[in-house]
């Protein structure tokens, strides 16, 4: 228990604000995307500035606390708030800088893809994010970072420059290949695990209109689809991303009525070379089979980014289940298909990210990401905006988990996973884990960071 004036005095400190319990904000401080994620922090520190981040990491620390670290709050199993703890909420440090001439992009530790798109499409650039706008740079960068651009230029974290970032003991640290390399290497895929980013400084990528959009095929066809699939996305140009999708059409505009509702696979593309090649580019994707629907055409990237964005808006509820994947052989598409026919509501999806490309060329041991080798990083969510198909869209993600686990990679993306325990974050990390335990001893050696997937302080 704090006693009053300890609050008072650490809420003196702040420039931002300090939300409490039976504070009017508390309850919509608390939320995060996650419906299904209802925690009550005994304190939410709204940072304004890194000096407030220092503020909130001293006090944690000497107040023996438990700290969440709060991007944009889209984390899977809702890592960025904490019970009982302090929320270390970055919300309110969301800026954009571009420097045009040099294409270097500095993004405060709070804001969302959103923010960095509308900053840098008039510049024609962009960078490399998560196919949902309203995401935050933070956690999805830290963990890796994978979109419709991955296969051109690589993760997230392969377009990172620079993080400035608050540590464990309160310093105010620049993280680079040339500043603090060990934290540097770390940071790029181990998560919120070495202390709070508050800035991260990009490069910009030579990106303004794409030939992209969903293509969709019957369910029927899905077996020839994926088969097909498989095959085409190793051989395809870096310049064409494509992830596979089971989904059911939306129920309304832009789908065509006779869609709507209808249980479909298709692939989303994104290619991002010269848009007059497009058509080129796509006729043998559209020789193969006709789709069933195809609206794949020419998109400027911040329309492309924000896609997906009114199906899914905040508090649905959301249930995880991931691997990394390798091959894929006719058995696992078999199983694929018969639980993509099952989906449990329309918003519930499968998808299968390609992680081939340009974001393969990067060794596993040159970053703390560690499934370069990997074809695909696969997820199985189920969600809905009714609490009560709670159970029934956990027991299709974990159905079809369990059916396919066996033909995939031992970890998982880091940002898709749910709490899974420690042996499965050692999985996720592979070789790198040993060397991951060893900086976070450096920089962390009592764990404050520890409220996510928690790479433990060597001994
Ligand atoms: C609808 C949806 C779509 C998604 N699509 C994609 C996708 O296309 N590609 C992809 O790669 N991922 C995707 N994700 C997963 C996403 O990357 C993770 O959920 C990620 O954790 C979100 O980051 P956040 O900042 O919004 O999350 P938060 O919940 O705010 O934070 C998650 C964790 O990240 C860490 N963190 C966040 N910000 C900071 C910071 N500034 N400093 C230090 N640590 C920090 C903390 O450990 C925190 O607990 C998606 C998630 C959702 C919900």
């Amino acid at each position: 228990m704090l006693s009053d004036s300890t609050i008072a005095a650490f809420k003196a400190a702040l420039r931002g604000q300090l939300i409490a319990p039976g504070d009017p904000q508390y309850d919509e401080a608390r939320k995060v995307y996650n419906g299904m994620i209802d925690r009550r922090p005994g304190l939410i520190a709204r940072c304004a500035d890194v000096a407030d981040v220092q503020t909130a990491v001293n006090f944690a620390r000497e107040q023996d606390l438990l700290v969440s670290i709060r991007g944009g709050g889209h984390n899977a199993i809702g890592l960025g708030v904490c019970d009982d703890g302090l929320v270390i909420d970055l919300s309110a440090m969301r800026y954009v800088h571009v420097d045009p001439k040099k294409k270097l992009i500095l993004v405060g530790g709070g804001s969302l893809w959103g923010d960095v798109d509308h900053a840098t499409h008039p510049f024609g650039l962009a960078v490399p994010a998560g196919i949902i706008s309203t995401t935050g740079v933070g956690g999805l960068t830290l963990g890796g970072g994978i979109g419709h651009l991955t296969r051109q230029f690589g993760l997230s974290i392969d377009s990172l420059l620079a993080v400035h970032m608050v540590l464990a003991d309160g310093r105010y640290v620049t993280a680079s290949a040339k500043e603090n390399p060990d934290l540097f290497w770390a940071i790029r895929g181990g998560g919120g695990n070495f202390g709070v980013v508050t800035s991260f400084l990009f490069k910009g990528r030579p990106v303004h209109t794409n030939y992209a959009g969903p293509m969709l095929w019957e369910m029927d066809d899905a077996p020839e689809v994926l088969r097909w699939y498989r095959r085409f996305i190793k051989k395809a140009p870096n310049e064409l991303n494509g992830f596979f999708a089971f989904l059911t059409v939306p129920p309304g505009p832009p789908f065509p009525e006779h869609l709507h509702n209808k249980k479909m696979c298709g692939v989303v593309w994104c290619y991002t070379g010269p848009v007059k090649n497009g058509p080129k580019v796509f006729k043998p994707i559209r020789a193969f089979k006709a789709p069933a629907l195809d609206m794949v055409g020419p998109i400027p990237h911040p329309a492309m980014q924000s896609m997906f964005d009114p199906l899914y808006p905040p508090g649905d509820q959301w249930y995880w289940k991931a691997d990394f994947v390798h091959e894929l052989s006719d058995e696992a598409i078999a199983l694929h298909v018969e639980h993509g026919r099952q989906l449990p509501t329309w918003k519930s999806t499968m998808h299968m990210y390609p992680i081939n490309g340009t974001a393969a060329k990067v060794k596993n041991k040159n970053t703390a990401w560690a499934y370069r080798d990997a074809t695909w990083a696969a997820v199985i969510v189920g969600v809905d905006n009714d609490p009560a198909k709670k159970e029934a869209l956990t027991n299709w993600a974990k159905d079809y988990w369990d059916a396919l686990h066996p033909y995939s990679a031992p970890g998982a993306y880091v940002n898709f996973m749910m709490d899974e325990g420690e042996d499965r974050v050692k999985a996720t990390y592979g070789k790198n884990y040993d060397r991951l335990t060893k900086v976070k001893k450096k920089y962390d050696r009592n764990n404050l960071f520890r409220f996510n997937q928690n790479i433990r302080p060597a001994k």
